[in-house]
């Protein structure tokens, strides 16, 4: 008894004495903070302080506040947006022959560019008050999104410049006269912009880049003036073929001080017309075989005026700061449109060409193996466009959140790329032989475009997720990390005195959550909904306390460690993600009414991230060099074992079955996807047969039996098929011309192009 009050007196000695505190256990552990604090490149530094947080943070904190979280309202278009989606956007889709424009003409048609410019496809970013569209990331989201359905080569060359580059930066940061003079041009298709970063020797890492510009005196206009002479190879660069203004990212020094002390100014972003003397717009690239322009662009001693600075002299050497505050819009808008567009296209053309198609007497969608490929496309989508509206609100919401869009980018394209892989298993043949009735091949090409570009996915993974969450996103790190970079020792202290007392609170609370939660199933933990959702919702609270404490237990243990073991860090990462995108499912199966249809997508969704999610820790625990440390997580979180399982086959059956059942669940879920009524239409033939089949299944059922039954000869098919069931009275006049239209149908929906000897060969298709 005296032990435990002795313990006692020292607990709270320690707790409320500032002075006995911060020599005992505050000056020790900063001194150990700052030890293994991870040191932070001024990059780094600069890419951690730009942007914001969302529900990101939400789910770092272990307290997920879910009804904060679905008061966020779904953004709605405007009257103007909802008339250029249903109008203009509508007259582009049909003016798109994805065939034609890659295989034949390597470009989109002069009429398409034309459309695009004149209607303003360039400016949905751009203020009305230059004469853009001023649409929302909801807009742009959805427009870009449907045009990729149709080609990705439309979508690309519509989506960058609505991206990072020229438009955004100068919204952001240029000057008045800068604003006054391109934002209209941009706007009206006056000029079209390109944004140059990337060269031969600087990726991924792209603050190493090695292009540069001197200050130093030159002609301008007949005049002397002090401008920057620039140096620059570039490549990989969209839009760089056809542009007529530069986006130029470069390394700025001042040898002579002609703009005052410092030498060494930094990255920094310049707009150069591209018929200024010296600029060379180069080669084009094939970016695989997609007809979205893509190349290079090569300066030597191009000589401009300061005033071609994005934001003028006081913006020089702020370039990174001002590309990591504007890629996050773009990355959680662009790359995304396109995945959510392949979940759209492979979810409701599978289904049709799933029942369409027939093997062994039945439509191959019956088949069990068939089933779970389309189980996992449909289930697949259900997220995918779950995470595209959820990312897209916060975007809308003004916020510009970081880890958010870079979870977006990586798992959005990530799992583009699986469905698109699914989708073209089930198709086999019909996918591969490219034509104008190929609707997956040229998606199946470009898909490594998307994981490449705005930040290759395994930096993004690896680097970024975790990277970035765990100081943005913990409610106390990037506080604790700002005290201990303090200059000032003593003000340092103080400051970290006061964030330690509530990080321990807060570790030690994520330790017995975690482990109550465990131990009961996360039974007593409160969920905002009734009804088949709640269950999970109560384990992502669980999963979200769980991360909390294994997120600190590593930092603390592993310090900048952390950041190198990028295997280990990432998979935290995916922790974070997998429960961003289960509750991106939860708030859409809320938004959309909670439609009955929806929840075998719904469960397939949250199954498979919570199975993730435990996989995740899994090899998180499994590896973690501390064993201790690890088994002692493993039991606090996982005391009676990890219990998350695949989607069930039952649960794949019944997404299958809903993706062959045409309607309103079918219609909603792949609203995106674009289709002519037109029997020789990219994704139109298709459609056609598949809902003329579901229209006249009966009429086919009765020919099944009596085929079985002996009544008609089997393996007839087409005008055969439809004379002998007249003929043996299986059906009446009327259903015999109602079938030989569907056959018709069909035939074509099996079919594959075929072309002449020697078209392919001089590629002269039309
Ligand atoms: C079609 C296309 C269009 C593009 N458009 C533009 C454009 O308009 N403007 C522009 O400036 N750029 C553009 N890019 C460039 C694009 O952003 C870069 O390709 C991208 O940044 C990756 O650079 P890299 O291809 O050189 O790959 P690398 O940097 O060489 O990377 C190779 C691999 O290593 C991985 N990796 C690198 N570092 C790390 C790390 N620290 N941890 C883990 N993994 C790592 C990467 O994820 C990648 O998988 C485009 C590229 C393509 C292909």
């Amino acid at each position: 008894m005296e032990i435990i009050i002795l313990l006692v007196v020292v607990v709270v000695l320690l707790v409320a004495v500032p002075d006995i505190r911060r020599s005992l256990i505050t000056r020790p552990a900063f001194a150990f903070f700052k030890r293994v604090l991870p040191p932070l490149s001024p990059t780094e530094r600069e890419a951690m302080q730009a942007g914001d947080t969302w529900w990101d943070a939400d789910l770092f904190s272990g307290r997920p506040d879910w009804h904060k979280f679905h008061q966020t309202k779904a953004p709605q278009f405007t009257e103007a947006e909802q008339a250029f989606i249903d109008n203009q956007l509508e007259t582009l889709l049909a003016m798109l022959d994805d065939f034609r424009i890659v295989q034949q003409d390597s470009d989109l048609p002069k009429k398409v560019w034309d459309y695009i410019r004149k209607e303003k496809f360039f400016a949905m970013i751009i203020g009305k008050e230059f004469g853009g569209l001023d649409f929302s990331p909801a807009a742009n989201s959805h427009i870009v999104s449907r045009i990729a359905t149709r080609s990705i080569s439309a979508a690309v060359s519509v989506m960058v410049p609505n991206s990072l580059g020229p438009g955004e930066l100068l919204t952001h940061y240029g000057t008045d006269e800068q604003k006054n003079y391109w934002l209209p041009r941009l706007a009206d298709g006056t000029d079209i912009p390109c944004f140059a970063l990337t060269g031969p020797e600087a990726g991924s890492d792209a603050g190493a880049i090695p292009d540069t510009g001197i200050i130093c005196k030159g002609e301008f206009e007949g005049k002397e003036v002090v401008g920057i002479r620039l140096n620059w190879s570039k490549r990989y660069i969209t839009l760089a073929p056809v542009a007529t203004v530069l986006g130029l990212a470069f390394k700025l020094y001042d040898p002579d001080g002609l703009m005052g002390e410092q030498k060494d100014i930094g990255i920094t972003c310049a707009l150069i017309p591209t018929n200024h003397p010296g600029v060379e717009t180069g080669e084009r690239h094939l970016p695989l075989n997609q007809a979205f322009m893509n190349g290079t662009t090569y300066g030597k001693d191009v000589f401009i005026p300061l005033e071609w600075i994005i934001g003028g002299k006081d913006y020089a050497g702020k370039g990174w700061r001002m590309l990591m505050e504007c890629l996050s819009a773009g990355r959680g808008i662009s790359l995304p449109a396109l995945a959510a567009a392949t979940g759209h296209v492979t979810e409701r053309m599978t289904g049709a060409y799933a029942y369409v198609r027939q093997q062994f007497g039945m439509p191959i969608g019956l088949f069990e193996g068939v089933q779970a490929a389309m189980g996992k496309i449909g289930g697949t989508n259900y997220t995918l466009e779950s995470m595209r509206r959820l990312t897209v609100t916060a975007l809308c919401e003004g916020k510009s959140p970081s880890v958010i869009t870079a979870m977006t980018k990586y798992h959005m394209t990530e799992m583009g790329r699986q469905v698109m892989d699914a989708a073209m298993d089930v198709h086999a043949g019909k996918g591969i032989q490219l034509g104008p009735r190929n609707y997956l091949g040229h998606g199946y090409m470009a898909t490594p475009v998307s994981i490449t570009v705005e930040g290759a996915n395994i930096l993004t993974r690896n680097l970024m997720i975790f990277g970035q969450g765990a100081t943005r996103c913990h409610p106390y790190v990037l506080a604790e990390m700002e005290a201990a970079s303090n200059p000032n020792e003593d003000e340092g202290l103080q400051q970290f005195d006061s964030l330690l007392l509530k990080h321990i609170g807060f570790a030690a609370g994520n330790f017995f959550g975690s482990l109550f939660m465990g131990l009961t199933g996360a039974r007593f933990n409160a969920s905002p909904m009734s009804g088949p959702t709640a269950r999970y919702y109560q384990q992502l609270t669980r999963m979200s306390r769980a991360l909390a404490l294994t997120a600190d237990m590593a930092m603390l243990v592993m310090g900048g460690d952390l950041k190198r073991r990028e295997m280990l860090s990432a998979r935290l990462g995916d922790v974070l993600s997998h429960l961003y995108m289960a509750s991106a499912v939860l708030k859409r199966y809320e938004d959309d009414g909670r439609q009955s249809g929806d929840l075998p997508f719904v469960e397939y969704a949250l199954e498979h991230h919570l199975y993730e999610t435990g996989e995740a820790f899994k090899g998180f625990f499994a590896n973690f060099p501390n064993r201790i440390v690890a088994w002692t997580l493993r039991l606090a979180i996982f005391p009676l074992g990890i219990h998350y399982h695949k989607p069930s086959d039952a649960n794949l059956q019944a997404v299958a079955k809903s993706m062959m059942e045409p309607g309103v669940t079918r219609d909603r879920h792949t609203f995106l996807c674009f289709w002519k009524d037109d029997a020789k239409d990219m994704t139109g033939h298709m459609e056609l047969a598949f809902l003329a089949m579901r229209e006249h299944a009966n009429i086919y059922k009765r020919i099944r039996k009596a085929v079985k039954h002996g009544d008609i000869a089997e393996d007839l098919s087409g005008d055969e098929l439809v004379k002998a069931a007249r003929k043996a009275e299986v059906i009446t006049a009327d259903e015999a011309k109602a079938l030989k239209k569907t056959e018709q149908l069909r035939m074509t929906a099996i079919g594959v192009d075929q072309f002449a000897p020697g078209v392919i060969e001089k590629r002269k298709f039309y």
